[in-house]
């Protein structure tokens, strides 16, 4: 998917401040960051949305979610946080690669009714 940004990111050719990478799951910064904690965490397969994920995709995702939890946790949002997972036209994604992502801090509320 040589068209797709994710998954160039995740083949290196486009950069991203990365937070976390093994061989199915890749987590980055935000590049337009609408709370004091945003990254995305994605699995390097590309699925284009949460709409097509199927059986195949169960051990990828838990992956994907496990992550989202450690990461949380490892860059202050102890306190908890927010996830959002955008999806099709009418959820308004703007990036056709599953993405799941992660708001915290202390204005993360605000943040959210802005979106
Ligand atoms: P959505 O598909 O609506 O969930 O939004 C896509 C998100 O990807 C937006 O929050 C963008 O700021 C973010 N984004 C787009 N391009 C990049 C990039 N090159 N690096 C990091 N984040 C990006
Ligand atoms: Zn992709």
């Amino acid at each position: 998917m040589s068209d797709c940004i994710f998954c160039r990111i995740a083949a290196g050719e486009i950069p991203a401040k990365k937070l976390y990478e093994d061989e199915h799951v890749l987590a980055f910064h935000d590049i337009n960051p609408v709370a004091p904690v945003h990254f995305l965490v994605i699995p390097k397969l590309h699925v284009p949305s949460m709409a097509e994920l199927g059986p195949e995709h169960v051990e990828v995702m838990g992956q994907v979610m496990t992550t989202v939890a450690r990461l949380a946790r490892e860059n202050g949002c102890g306190e908890g946080f927010r996830t959002i997972i955008n999806t099709g036209r009418v959820g308004r994604q703007e990036v056709y690669h599953l993405h799941v992502h992660v708001l915290g801090g202390p204005d993360v509320l605000p943040a959210m009714l802005k979106r």
